[in-house]
């Protein structure tokens, strides 16, 4: 953040004036045009800071303008330069030429330290800022183990704001102790209901405070002393009670904080689209770390360096989740949670901060994706799903294999990393794998005759129906007392696509009745088997 704004004021004069000025040099004092006049452009800062009065005005030549510096809420006037210099304000100038003055104003330092307790209770949140007198809470824990203690070392007089940022129990609950034994000023509710016992029991000690009692929404300010929240979220209340979690931003002097309550993903997406997440110094991590929240993109935008996230040991979330502490240390943040640490105390006077404790190693933390490879080969003739290649799994992940063999082929068996004979295989990727299918030709010796015409009167029709590898190459020879049949039809054929092949023929009529021999003959890629069989001419 720039400590230096400026406000710049332009004092201009016109050429007609400067002719004036010359007139004053070589004319007679009479013919001074005492009527001409410089006229002065206020250009408005665009840095904010603080602004110069009059904003604009014409004066007449040899005038003196009085040029008021004005700083803005937080800033103060250091020093004008330009055509004047030094650092009296009001500042006096004469117009007696063209003038650029600018003002420099610079941020004013906090005059009190800050701290920021991000309390350990275990599973929940409570954070108290502390400044001078002024306290603020912002949730309380769940009823045990409570904050009552930790806080009463640090509120003086009433505690002034009590911040709730949604009404689940891990947030709430202790808020009722410090309910019973504080006097508070104001309480901010995102004013959302509930059943448990917890909501009612925390209503009903708000309603006995006797404070002032507020429904925080986006573009809303807290006042805590001299501190100023600006209420991010909710916009409305929607059906997840963690994106209705009040979120808060502050700046103090230079130093920025964000503290999200529960708020999840659905909340930040909404921060995000409205352009009004803030670059921040320190954030308290959304959901205690849950990978619900937290999303690249918004912490790309809050861009903190120190993320607390509210966690307690051993609790039964694991929380923080490895992939909100991946996604903090993508953007960079030193990472604390009252898990590893126990309570965190920032201490900031504006310009920079200090934590406690100097520790930052998170109880849980980013490690690199264990990868493996699967490697899948083919041997023989047939596809795998996924095909042949090599693979990437996360570690422990499933990977599910399938063979499909080419037509004439079958699925035989896997080898190598696994081994089965069912087609489809699941491996669970523990290590690097490497696996073949391997697939083997169907035998042609699955050459089977289906049928054969039983009985033929001689001059009738036959037909005799095979069975081969789809494509093979047929033959049919029939062995009558003369020799082989050359009846018409008998010729060689190919089995089709399912492997069907058939032949019909006339036994002559001078056929010879007996049982007769019937060869068939299958070629399939080199090899040939035969089958035979008889039928009868009666
Ligand atoms: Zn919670």
């Amino acid at each position: 953040m720039s400590t230096n704004r400026l406000a710049a004021i332009t004092v201009l004069c016109t050429i007609a004036i400067i002719s004036a000025v010359l007139l004053v040099h070589f004319e007679p004092w009479e013919r001074a045009p005492s009527a001409e006049v410089c006229t002065i452009t206020t250009i408005p800062s665009p840095l904010g800071g603080g602004s110069i009065s009059p904003a604009e005005g014409s004066y007449e030549s040899g005038n003196r303008v009085i040029l008021t510096a004005t700083a803005a809420s937080g800033y103060v006037f250091e020093h004008w330069d330009g055509d004047a210099s030094g650092s009296s304000n009001p500042l006096i100038i004469t117009m007696n030429s063209n003038k650029t003055v600018t003002a420099h104003f610079r941020l004013m330092p906090p005059s009190a330290n800050l701290t920021v307790h991000f309390i350990d209770v275990g599973q929940g949140d409570s954070i108290l800022l502390d400044i001078g007198d002024t306290e603020l809470l912002i949730d309380g824990g769940d009823k045990s183990p409570g904050v009552v203690n930790y806080i009463s070392q640090y509120v003086d007089g009433p505690l002034e704001v009590m911040v709730a940022t949604h009404p689940h129990a891990d947030h709430i609950g202790g808020l009722i102790g410090v309910l019973n034994d504080f006097e508070v000023d104001e309480i901010w509710l995102n004013g959302e209901t509930s059943t448990s016992q917890t909501y009612s029991q925390f209503m009903s000690a708000v309603n006995s405070e006797g404070a002032d009692v507020y429904i925080a929404r986006r573009g809303d300010t807290i006042h805590a002393g001299n501190l100023t929240f600006s209420v991010l979220s909710p916009v409305s209340l929607g059906s997840d009670t963690n994106d209705n979690s009040i979120v808060l931003s502050l700046s103090y002097g230079q130093v920025g904080f964000l503290f999200t309550g529960d708020a999840e993903q659905e909340a930040e997406a909404s921060m995000l689209s409205a352009g009004i997440v803030p670059d921040v110094d320190i954030l308290k991590v959304g959901h205690h770390g849950s990978r619900t929240a937290s999303s690249l993109q918004f912490l790309h935008a809050a861009k903190p360096e120190v993320a607390i996230y509210m966690a307690g040991v051993g609790n039964s979330y694991g929380h923080p989740h490895q992939e909100t502490i991946c996604n903090l240390r993508e953007v960079g943040a030193d990472i604390y949670g009252p898990d590893a640490h126990g309570t965190i105390i920032i201490t900031t006077d504006g310009a920079t901060y200090s934590i406690l404790p100097s520790n930052n190693v998170p109880s849980v933390d980013c490690l690199p994706t264990i990868t493996y490879d699967l490697t899948i080969g083919v041997n023989g003739q047939g596809s795998t799903s996924p095909g042949a290649g090599t693979y990437e799994y996360d570690t422990g992940a499933e990977a599910t294999v399938s063979a499909s063999p080419a037509s004439g082929w079958n699925f035989d068996h896997w080898s190598g990393d696994v081994s089965g004979t069912s087609p489809t295989i699941t491996i669970i990727m523990d290590s690097d794998k490497d696996i073949t299918a391997y697939f083997g030709r169907i035998p042609v010796t699955e050459l089977e005759i289906v049928s054969v015409t039983s009985t033929v009167s001689p001059g009738a029709y036959a037909t005799l129906r095979a069975r081969a590898p789809p494509g093979a190459q047929c033959t049919i020879t029939i062995y009558y007392k003369s020799g082989p049949s050359t009846a018409q039809g008998l010729y060689s054929k190919q089995a089709d696509t399912n492997g069907d092949v058939s032949w019909t023929w006339k036994v002559g009529t001078r056929t010879t009745p007996g049982s007769w021999r019937i060869v068939v003959t299958a070629t399939y890629e080199g090899q040939t088997v035969s089958q035979e069989t008889y039928f009868t001419v009666s």
